[in-house]
């Protein structure tokens, strides 16, 4: 993550209600993030799906939608947030729905040349036109009204060409550490609450001895029926810092290791000699895990 090498950016998927932006985010992601729906203004709010591949991090930003009817306050609220989410990404995927042309994309299509962000505009199902004929002259109708950097016909629905539309937006992901762990998907996963538990627990019994350095990264995420398989690493950035933690973690096993050793003496000597020795084994990994602490 600290790699100087790495790419890092965001992505913004535009485009007027019902074209396919949560589509195209769902199925990007390989992932269902989204509320996709017939009916328009599913997304109420900004979610960010990331996708990690090798050293380079994509942060598509799923905007609520920009409205052309800005009478209705929150119309207004959800464009504000369009706005602000166009600022500050790297490379906008417009979307539009096949040769569809309508009074509304043409406010997208204002609303975005307004900052200077480069526009893949991807024009959208496809798998719906019988004849891909058609599109080459409303390619360059799109051409005329949108400054883009790229026009892909795609369909997010089968998805039809998104070899080609990952390759366009890698090449406006610049150079940056990455912004989340690679197994994240969203930055609202069950993974990130789990660290941000384990983080809030370690701050909490350490009080000001471990400030703001500690990183927890989540390891492993396993869902099995009823019970959730939790691995964490807690990274801090000092020696001192680990030993602190590390103390607290032996103190807490070593106190129920005692407890449990009392019982499991009793059932020691019920056993014979084979399940003793396999007993054994299994003690001393357990001893060592608890050694590998210290
Ligand atoms: P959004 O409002 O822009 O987020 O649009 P959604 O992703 O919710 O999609 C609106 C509707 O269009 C849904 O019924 C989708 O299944 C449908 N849709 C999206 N992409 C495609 C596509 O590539 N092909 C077809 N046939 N339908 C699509
Ligand atoms: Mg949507």
């Amino acid at each position: 993550m600290t790699n100087a090498s790495t790419r890092c950016g965001y992505v913004a998927i535009v485009g007027r209600p019902n074209v396919g932006k949560s589509t195209l985010l769902n199925h990007l992601l390989g992932q269902k993030l989204c509320i996709t729906s017939r009916k328009p203004q599913t997304t109420r709010h900004t979610l960010l799906g990331i996708k990690t591949e090798g050293d380079t991090q994509i942060i598509f930003v799923d905007t609520p939608g920009i409205h052309t009817n800005q009478e209705r306050a929150i119309n207004r609220v959800m464009n504000r947030s369009a706005a602000s989410v166009i600022a500050d990404v790297d490379v906008v995927i417009f979307v539009v729905d096949r040769f569809e042309w309508s009074e509304a994309d043409e406010y997208v299509a204002r609303y975005i040349s307004n900052h200077e962000v480069p526009v893949i505009v991807a024009i959208n199902k496809v798998d719906l036109i019988e004849d891909k004929e058609e599109l080459l002259p409303h390619l360059q109708f799109l051409s005329a009204k949108v400054n883009a950097a790229d026009l892909i016909p795609l369909s997010a629905l089968k998805k039809v060409n998104f070899d080609q539309l990952e390759e366009k937006v890698k090449g406006f992901i610049p150079e940056a550490m990455h912004m989340f762990p690679e197994d994240q998907i969203t930055d609202r996963s069950e993974r990130f609450l789990a660290s941000e538990i384990v983080r809030e627990k370690i701050t909490r019994q350490l009080g000001a001895e471990v400030p703001y350095q500690v990183t927890v990264e989540i390891e492993e995420f396993r869902v099995e029926r009823t019970v959730t398989h939790i691995s964490a690493l807690i990274l801090v950035e000092r020696e001192g810092q680990k030993k602190i933690i590390i103390g607290n973690i032996a103190k807490t096993l070593g106190k129920k290791w005692k407890k449990l050793s009392e019982k499991e003496k009793e059932n020691f000597r019920k056993m014979n000699e084979k399940d003793k020795i396999r007993y054994n084994q299994e003690m001393e990994m357990y001893n060592n895990k608890i050694l590998n602490l210290n």
